[in-house]
Parts: C-alpha cells; sequence; structure tokens
C-alpha cells in the first residue's frame, strides 16, 4: 500500500502554502504522507471530491471559493461547522465524510500565541464573507466585551449578527453589525477598538475596507490590528501602524489552522511532536 493521500482544494491553488506546512508537520511528528494540490474548476466541487475520495483519499483541506461546497458535500458536520455554514477540513470518519472547521480556533490560537487574550475586549470585525463566519463562534467563546460586523454590503453583516445572536447572548457579548460606510462617519462606534480583524478580501485587491477617516479613529496605541491575509505587508496593516496599533498577518492563523487539521487526520495523540509556532518561524525565514 502507497502512502495516505491528502490534499488541499480550491480555485486558485498554486500558490498555497498548505503542503510546505503539512509536509513540516508530517516531518516533525514522523508521519508518511502525500498531501497535494487540488485545483477544481468553479461548480465542479463535489464531483471532483467525490473522485478523490473514491480514489482512496484519506483527507482534503478546502479553500476559496468551496467551503460552502464541502458543507453540501459532507455527510456529516462538526458543531462549530455547522455553525460557520463553512467547511475547511474533510476527513473519513466510520466511513462517512466528515466535515469540520478549524479556521476559528487557528484564529484564536494564533492571537493568544501573541499575547492577544480576548475576554472582555472590544472587537470590530471586518468583512462577513467565508473567512468572518467561520471564525465568528470561536470568538465569541471567547468572552469579549462586544463585537461588531461591518461590512461593505449591509445585508450579510445583520445576517451574521441574527445567526450568531444566540452564541453571543449565551457568552454575554453585545453583537451588532453596521456598514463599512457609517465607519467612516464620526461617532460613537468609532473610539478606538481593542482588536481589529481585516476578514474582507480587500487586501488581495491591494485596498483597504476603511478609508482615512475611519483609520484615524478605529487605530490606537493599545490596538491590534490583525489581517487575515498574508505574504505581504497590507494597506489595512500599514494604516494601523500609522494610528500606532501592533499588527499582524494571517500567516499564523494559516498554520493553526493547518495543525488542527492534521491533528484529525492523523490522530490527536501527535499533539505534543508538533510545534505549529517553530513551523511559523520557518516559513518566515
Ligand atoms: P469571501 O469572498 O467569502 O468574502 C469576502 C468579504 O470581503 C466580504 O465580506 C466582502 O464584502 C468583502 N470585500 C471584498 N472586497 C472588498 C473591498 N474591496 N472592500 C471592502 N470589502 C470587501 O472571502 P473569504 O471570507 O473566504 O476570505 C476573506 C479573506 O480572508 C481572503 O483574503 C482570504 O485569503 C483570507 N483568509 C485567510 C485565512 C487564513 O488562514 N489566514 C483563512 C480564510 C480566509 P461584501 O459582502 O460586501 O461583498
Amino acid at each position: 500500500p502507497g502512502l495516505d493521500v491528502y490534499a488541499v482544494a480550491g480555485n486558485p491553488i498554486a500558490h498555497s502554502k498548505s503542503p510546505t506546512i503539512h509536509q513540516l508537520f508530517a516531518k516533525q511528528a514522523e508521519q508518511k504522507m502525500h498531501y497535494g494540490r487540488l485545483q477544481i474548476d468553479l461548480n465542479h466541487f463535489a464531483n471532483a471530491a467525490q473522485s478523490f475520495f473514491a480514489a482512496g483519499g484519506k483527507g482534503m483541506n478546502v479553500t476559496v471559493p468551496f467551503k460552502l461546497d464541502a458543507r453540501d458535500f459532507a455527510d456529516l458536520l462538526s458543531p462549530r461547522a455547522q455553525l460557520a455554514g463553512a467547511v475547511n477540513t474533510l476527513s473519513i470518519q466510520e466511513g462517512k465524510i466528515y466535515g469540520d472547521n478549524t479556521d476559528g480556533a487557528g484564529l484564536v490560537r494564533d492571537l493568544h500565541a501573541q499575547g492577544i487574550e480576548l475576554q472582555g475586549k472590544r472587537i470590530l470585525m471586518l468583512g462577513a464573507g467565508g473567512a468572518a463566519r467561520g471564525v465568528l463562534g470561536p470568538l465569541l467563546e471567547q468572552s469579549p466585551k462586544c463585537m461588531t460586523v461591518a461590512n461593505r454590503s449591509n445585508a450579510k453583516a445583520t445576517e451574521l449578527v441574527e445567526l450568531f445572536g444566540e452564541l453571543a447572548k449565551k457568552y454575554q457579548v453585545t453583537l451588532e453589525s453596521c456598514t463599512l460606510a457609517q465607519l467612516e462617519d464620526s461617532g460613537t462606534t468609532n473610539s478606538p477598538w481593542d482588536l481589529i480583524i481585516n476578514a474582507t478580501a480587500a487586501s488581495l485587491g491591494d485596498s483597504s475596507p476603511i478609508g482615512s477617516q475611519a483609520a484615524s479613529k478605529i487605530f490606537s496605541p493599545g490596538s491590534f490590528a490583525y489581517d487575515m491575509v498574508y505574504g505581504k505587508p497590507t494597506l489595512f496593516m500599514q494604516q494601523a501602524l500609522q494610528g500606532g496599533a501592533r499588527v499582524s498577518d494571517g500567516l499564523g492563523m494559516l498554520v493553526e489552522q493547518a495543525a488542527d487539521a492534521f491533528l484529525i487526520w492523523r490522530g490527536s495523540n501527535l499533539s505534543q511532536a508538533i510545534d505549529p509556532r517553530a513551523i511559523l518561524v520557518e516559513l518566515r525565514s
């Protein structure tokens, strides 16, 4: 029998760092496995995933734009994937395809590793797409004081706030929504935030979701600004630095969500054998 086969599926996928990250985890944990890239045509996710698992594939990471397709493809969902309505990790459990979402846990662990505690804090989340959905639950479970979801279009932000309303109540978090345009207006919403997360795709197009008006109010020397994008200093990060905030890109989140996927596939008993922070240092060098 050959090596167990895993892959990351997306479109585009050529620049994904996931194969490198998983090979590094495999090396740390002395696991023999193959991890490749799967470029899938839009609207063909289910067929491609079906073929992958039918051919003996053991697990799949799923990235843009297929996280919702992966949710629909899975036979069973973890509670956190169900809540997020999105899946980034597929595995086989007792003959069934199991969908999970490790993005939020990855973000929270990366924040903790950078010394950022969330309890009692004020969080501003920019964006209400797949990435925002994936991390909202795990962030609320950290019991911040309040959280505002700001999106370009109003509908998606209000939908998220409704969807996560019950969880927010359980953790006694004031959860609100607004538009990005409203952030540009002066008003009480715009006193500095403890944590500002850019979960929009704006950085991919070299723009920032916020204008200079909002940036001058949102960031302060006590703020921490987190851009989920990685690989380049973004305009959002520059704005945050100008406001005196500490900044981070999203590479740590990528490594931490991969660590969880690796343990789902290869066994949680390996958690002591892997060191995501060492891999992060290696990737940055
Ligand atoms: P989606 O396509 O699901 O959502 C995109 C979001 O960005 C929407 O809220 C959209 O607003 C907003 N948006 C897009 N362009 C702009 C713009 N020019 N100005 C303001 N808002 C904009 O994408 P995802 O949520 O899946 O991904 C978002 C980002 O997060 C991507 O850059 C992705 O690479 C990154 N990511 C990083 C991860 C990591 O591990 N580090 C994990 C997952 C994602 P609207 O609703 O109005 O269209």
